[in-house]
Parts: C-alpha cells; sequence; structure tokens
C-alpha cells in the first residue's frame, strides 16, 4: 500500500483492509470486486490485484505461510526486489539488505557514487551486498532506512549530528547535496477521452472495464479510449447531452483529460444501473470520483 503513497494516506485503509481480511486464507477467498471496493480511491490498483494473487498462492501452494526465501518471494505477484529482500532479511534473518529510497540515498552518499539510473543501483547492490551481514542484515537494513529518514535527509541532510560522518565520502567531499544524482525526467505524454453519465431518476449508468489493462477490473462511466489527440465525443445513445465538465488526472505514465457529458436517457445498451448513493458499493477510480463532483443531485 505504501508504493508512491504516503502514510496518512494509507493508514485509515491499512486498518480497514485488516479488519476485513486479517489472515492470508480471508484475503485469498475475497473476490476482485470487493477488494477493489475497499481500494478504492488508493490509486495504483495493480498492487490490489497483484496481492490477492499472491494470497492466493500462499493460500493454495504454501499452507498459508509466507514462504521465507528471497529467491522464492521475489517470483510472487507484485514483490520486487526491495519488498523481497525486506521480508527475507527483516522476517527470516535472510543475509540481505533492502534497499529503498532512504537506503539508497544512505548508501550513494557514504560512498559517493556518483552515476545515475541503471549504473548507480548497480553500484548501490554491489555495496550493499558488501555490507551483507550474516545475522543481522535485517537490522542493518532497518538502520540504514532509519540514518536516511532522520539524518540523511534528501535536503538539508544532518551531516554534522550524523554518527556516520567520519567515514562518510560524500561528507568528506561536501557532496552530500548534490547525491544521489537522479535520472533525466522524463515528460509525461498527454492522453484524451470522453465520459458519458447517463442518468435516469436516481439512477446511473456504470460499466466494469476490461479484465487486463489500465485500471483493469474497475467501474467506471461509459467512456471512450484514452488517444492521443483530441477526438469528437460519439455518443452511446441518442439524448440530449450537456458538456458539464473536464477531469485532469495524473496516472505514472501519462496525464488524462477527460471531457464529461451528461445526459437523462430511459435506457441504454451499455453497462448496468445503480442508485446514485449506492456507487460507492463499487470500485470507482479516483478520477471516475472526481466526475461526481460536476454531477448534479
Ligand atoms: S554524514 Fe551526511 S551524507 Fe553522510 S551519511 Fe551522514 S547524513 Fe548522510
Amino acid at each position: 500500500m505504501l508504493q508512491q503513497t504516503t502514510v496518512a494516506t494509507v493508514k485509515g485503509y491499512f486498518s480497514r483492509f485488516l479488519e476485513r481480511w486479517p489472515t492470508i486464507k480471508d484475503l485469498a477467498a475475497a473476490s476482485q470486486d470487493e477488494l477493489m471496493q475497499v481500494w478504492q480511491g488508493l490509486g495504483y490498483y495493480s498492487r490490489a490485484r497483484n496481492l490477492h494473487k499472491t494470497a492466493k498462492i500462499i493460500a493454495e501452494q504454501y499452507h498459508e505461510i509466507i514462504p521465507s526465501s528471497y529467491q522464492i518471494l521475489i517470483k510472487l505477484p507484485g514483490f520486487g526486489p526491495y519488498t523481497a529482500a525486506a521480508i527475507a532479511s527483516i522476517a527470516f534473518k535472510e543475509p540481505i539488505i533492502a534497499i529503498d529510497t532512504n537506503v539508497n540515498r544512505v548508501l550513494c552518499r557514504l560512498f559517493a557514487i556518483s552515476s545515475a539510473g541503471a549504473h548507480q543501483k548497480n553500484q548501490v547492490q554491489k555495496m550493499a551486498n558488501e555490507l551483507t551481514h550474516i545475522e543481522h542484515s535485517g537490522a542493518l537494513s532497518q538502520a540504514l532506512m532509519d540514518i536516511g529518514s532522520n539524518f540523511c535527509k534528501s535536503k538539508n541532510p544532518r551531516c554534522l549530528d550524523c554518527f556516520l560522518k567520519s567515514d562518510c565520502l560524500a561528507f568528506a567531499k561536501n557532496l552530500q547535496n548534490s547525491l544521489p544524482k537522479k535520472p533525466e525526467k522524463l515528460t509525461r505524454p498527454k492522453r484524451y477521452g470522453h465520459s458519458f453519465i447517463m442518468r435516469h431518476a436516481e439512477q446511473i449508468c456504470i460499466e466494469k472495464r476490461p479484465e487486463k489493462g489500465l485500471l483493469a477490473g474497475l467501474y467506471q462511466f461509459p467512456s471512450s479510449e484514452f488517444v492521443n489527440e483530441q477526438t469528437p465525443a460519439y455518443y452511446p445513445v441518442q439524448a440530449e447531452w450537456k458538456h458539464i465538465g473536464t477531469v485532469r488526472h495524473i496516472f505514472s505514465h501519462f496525464e488524462l483529460e477527460l471531457t464529461l457529458w451528461e445526459a437523462f436517457v430511459s435506457n441504454t445498451n451499455r453497462g448496468i444501473w445503480t442508485n446514485i448513493s449506492q456507487l460507492g458499493n463499487y470500485g470507482l477510480p479516483t478520477m471516475f470520483r472526481k466526475a461526481l463532483t460536476y454531477i448534479k443531485a
């Protein structure tokens, strides 16, 4: 849950999630719709889908016990090197260092690693391997994370208070404010789409997105494809369509401009009808919840 998301945002979701599914077995037995309903608004929905897949694998193949080795963990859906190393070293004492953003920053400064991108990653991994401690890698990983968040901060590192200063190459060379080097920023491409809000009395029409691809398996107001250029709206039914607003939403790899149209219709062959007050029961991604604010009661 904490990937790309702050602790403050995650807190409420985390406790609701654990209340609803306290064990791996419970989570494995949940439906994807239930999961998306609880996850809605947290974004990056592939995390929820991967968590669900992993719970099923652990329930079915590992007798509901989380595997203890990095080599097995890394193969589970949603697990990258950091998560696998954090669990293997902290929970199961495997000799491996978990490298998150804080640890990466501390190691780059401690060893004055001045490369960026993949080269930086390789050098940091090499230094981390050298630091690996046969018994205390988990404690070492957590200590490096704490040093990163308390002393070796991204801006204004507290070098004079830091107990590593006498061993720190960046401090010795006065490079602490310029390391680690960041990869060049790519600008996000823009995409455009139309969303059609069909209403009938207190009812509103929603549909499920395809099971694969962006926002897979979540619900939306019937919408066009998201394309690279602005295109005219092709309304799903004949009606008096009114332009009611535009929603902008940033995804990790593109920025979306969604034009909203509203019409009162008697029926449609797309999606399902639900009462507006019941929309919370469906996994509706943030951009469509933003669209809701344009709808007048
Ligand atoms: S001395 Fe400064 S740059 Fe070096 S590890 Fe400590 S806080 Fe980071």
